[in-house]
């Protein structure tokens, strides 16, 4: 065995992308859980680029290893399976707390283990963060605003959530996550930073995601009915998230510890955003209304001052730009499925 991992070794060294050299003052260990998800991963790539030591913790409930396959094996990067709702005990310097089921369909799924996992488990980031008095930032979601009374949604506004409602084990568990940074960052000086993300897409989204523009997307290539819950008339801003990313970036980066709305303030009706899928796939699908989802919100944009004002960030990915990189990612999504259906 011996001799053939070694001449395998030979035959086949690694290739990776290009990362940055920093010495060791300037060279963070980063946490990041949920890091194989869809935006983890993305987060995963810009810091390990820039030259960090970047640990994943995960537990593959919607996440791949797929999404971090490229940095599997890289002298700075680390894959640890293991579900957050358990403590873990490393050594790090900053976290980015990603961890928790993100679409409707996913959420749903398991709603005690969904809440367990925005409370227990962000209960055990701060308490590590505290030990260890690395900086946090914990992602939430603009979820806590519910279904808002004010619009567009700046972070001084508290909120309109049906605390029973089906969608309760996600709005809820993000807020108490809120309220947990908070009373550790007065009670034991952890350092919190709390970004709260609007609607997010981009390659690397699972193709059974369930949310909005995968389900979409995927219908329009493949020839299917366009699905609008409801009658199309709620509306959503879309972000593309390698704008989400410089955001968080930013936001570890600042002084500044409220929370910041990070998200794209260009609103759509999902009725709209339908016609510009089919128009961009191209493609005959027929977009039809069914059955609307219960708490549906019906606006949401956000107020993105703050972020400007502290964060000098606002996003920059025009709607169609992202939408074309997202589309050309589920087309080869697609292709390689099929192509596992023939083997
Ligand atoms: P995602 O489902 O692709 O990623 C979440 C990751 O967390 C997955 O890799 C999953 O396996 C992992 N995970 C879930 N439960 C876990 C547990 N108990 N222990 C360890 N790992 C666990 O979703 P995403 O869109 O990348 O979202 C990432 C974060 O951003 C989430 O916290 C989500 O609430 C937040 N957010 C996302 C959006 C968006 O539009 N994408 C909007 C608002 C907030
Ligand atoms: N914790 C962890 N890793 C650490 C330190 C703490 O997972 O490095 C967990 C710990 O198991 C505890 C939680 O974080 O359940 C909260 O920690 P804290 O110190 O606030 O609480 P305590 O240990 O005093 O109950
Ligand atoms: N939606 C839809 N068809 C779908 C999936 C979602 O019309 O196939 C609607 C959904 O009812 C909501 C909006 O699109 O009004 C965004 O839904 P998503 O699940 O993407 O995210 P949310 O913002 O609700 O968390």
């Amino acid at each position: 065995l011996e001799e053939q991992v070694r001449s395998l070794q030979a035959s086949t060294p690694r290739k990776y992308p290009k990362v940055k050299y920093l010495n060791y003052k300037n060279r963070k260990r980063i946490l990041i859980t949920g890091g194989a998800g869809f935006v983890g991963s993305h987060l995963v790539d810009y810091l390990m680029i820039q030259g960090h030591e970047i640990i994943v913790v995960d537990n593959f409930f919607t996440g791949r290893k797929r999404n971090v396959e490229h940095w599997l094996g890289h002298e700075n990067f680390e894959l640890i399976h293991h579900d957050i709702v358990n403590p873990l005990f490393i050594e790090i310097d900053e976290i980015y707390h990603l961890a928790s089921p993100a679409s409707p369909p996913h959420y749903m799924y398991n709603p005690v283990k969904t809440i367990k996992t925005n409370t227990m488990g962000t209960i055990n980031v701060l308490g590590l963060a505290k030990r260890v008095m690395a900086k946090v930032l914990i992602a939430s979601t603009s979820e806590v605003y519910g279904d808002p009374q004010v619009h567009p949604q700046p972070e001084t506004y508290w909120g309109h959530v049906n605390p029973i409602g089906p969608r309760a084990c996600y709005d809820e568990g993000k807020r108490v996550s809120e309220t947990l940074s908070y009373a550790y960052a007065k009670q034991e000086k952890v350092q919190v930073r709390v970004a709260r993300i609007f609607n997010t897409y981009g390659p690397r989204m699972h193709m059974n995601d369930g949310r909005v523009v995968s389900n979409f997307i995927l219908q329009a290539l493949r020839n299917e009915t366009i699905t609008v819950y409801g009658n199309g008339k709620q509306t959503r801003s879309f972000q593309y998230v390698s704008d989400l990313v410089d955001g968080m970036i930013a936001l570890m980066a600042s002084n500044y510890t409220q929370p910041v709305n990070l998200g794209n303030p260009v609103e759509q009706t999902i009725g709209e955003f339908a016609n510009i899928i089919k128009h961009l796939v191209g493609g005959q699908s027929e977009v039809k209304q069914i059955k609307a989802m219960e708490d549906d919100p019906q606006r949401r944009k956000p107020d993105i001052t703050r972020a400007k004002q502290r964060l000098n960030w606002e996003p920059k990915v025009p709607l169609e730009t992202g939408l074309l990189q997202t589309i050309s990612y589920f087309r080869n999504e697609l292709a390689r499925s099929d192509r596992f259906q023939e083997n």
